[in-house]
């Protein structure tokens, strides 16, 4: 029987952060790891370029970067296939078919995509390929044929998205296409918040700590962190929600009993801030030392990392070819090869 199949992938916009390590690639090694999913792993150079098409280095450069977080938290390429979106062309074509199935209105609905928008200060000029990015995410997903698909919770509306299309596609041109269904982790480590508490760690918002982050940044980083802002005297009552520190301890602290007396001490007064941060960067330090030494004896080789993906691009390519042609047999538009 054919092994069932998981699709994510990241931006190459910079390096991966503590929120896809909580909020995606813990999930995707535990899945690796049960070698019960073929699993393809994506770099989404497509997709950042259309908010960066005039900075096409930043995702050049940061192609590698993305590749060696990967290794670095145990990602394993000879049981992943990890490849880059843009050598797949046949991506696009699918794209194309999807996006006559999709109405504008619907496009500027998704919540995520509005929320980006803003972000993003595009106001009147939102650069049409990242308007319609969610289709070609669904052209990724489909490609592959791939029924899971395990990601941070701002991208439930673009599973939604795909869902939608995989249902009226097959609804016109017959069952071609999988409806995926998105695995989510719990709590707060779903969509982590920054270190400024205000949003989700983002690469594109400065707000973030990198796993590659080094000791010292990694500290000054955590001893900055939004706190309880009422909580200005050791002895004054501290509030624990949408406090950073302890959203973030929630997520990495593994001694659930001393996390428990520290929010009660917090709660009551004569817990200051200092000596919370210091513990989290304890937390914080022992769980990212071992996965940027890897990450070191990974930045060794540069072919190896070259050949890993180019690999993993053959292999994504020639089960697009196989999706692209099943598609085009659908719609008919097959004119010599009847
Ligand atoms: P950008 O700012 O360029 O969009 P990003 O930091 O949002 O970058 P993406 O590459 O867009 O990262 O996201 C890759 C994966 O990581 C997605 O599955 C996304 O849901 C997840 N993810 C990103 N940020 C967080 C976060 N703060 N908490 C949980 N999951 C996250
Ligand atoms: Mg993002």
């Amino acid at each position: 029987m054919n092994k069932e199949v998981i699709l994510t992938g990241d931006r190459p916009t910079g390096k991966l952060h503590l929120g896809h390590y909580t909020g995606s690639l813990k999930n995707r090694v535990e899945l690796q790891n049960t070698d019960k999913y073929e699993m393809f792993i994506m770099i989404a150079d497509q997709q950042a370029l259309t908010d960066n098409a005039r900075n096409p280095e930043k995702i050049r450069n940061n192609l590698l970067e993305v590749l060696l977080d990967y290794l670095s938290v145990g990602i394993d390429p000879s049981k992943s296939n990890i490849f880059i979106q843009s050598q797949i062309p046949e991506l696009n074509e699918l794209t194309m078919h999807y996006l006559n199935l999709v109405t504008v209105s619907r496009l500027e609905r998704n919540p995520t995509i509005k929320y980006e928008i803003k972000q993003r200060n595009f106001q009147a000029s939102i650069p049409a390929g990242f308007l319609i990015y969610p289709v070609s995410q669904a052209a990724d997903i489909t490609a592959f044929k791939a029924s899971i698909v395990p990601v941070g919770e701002d991208q439930e509306p673009m599973i939604e998205q795909t869902r939608e299309l995989v249902r009226s596609f097959n609804s016109i041109y017959g069952e071609i296409l999988i409806e995926p269904k998105g695995i989510y982790p719990k709590g707060n480590a779903a969509r982590m918040p920054g270190i400024d508490g205000k949003s989700k760690m983002s690469k594109s918002l400065g707000n973030a700590i990198y796993l590659s982050d080094d000791p010292d940044t990694i500290n000054s980083k955590v001893m900055n962190m939004y706190t309880d802002p009422n909580h200005i005297r050791i002895e004054d009552p501290g509030n624990i929600k949408n406090n950073t520190v302890f959203t973030y301890l929630d997520i990495f602290c593994k001694d659930r009993i001393y996390l428990e007396e520290l929010k009660e001490n917090y709660t009551r007064g004569g817990l200051g801030d200092i000596k919370v941060k210091k513990y989290l960067n304890e937390v914080l330090q022992s769980q990212l030392e071992p996965i940027r030494n890897r990450r070191k004896e990974y930045e060794k080789d540069r072919d190896y990392l070259y050949e890993i993906l180019k690999e993993g691009s053959n292999v994504a390519r020639n089960v697009a070819t196989y999706t692209l042609k099943e598609v085009r047999d659908a719609i008919g538009v097959n004119y010599f090869n009847m």
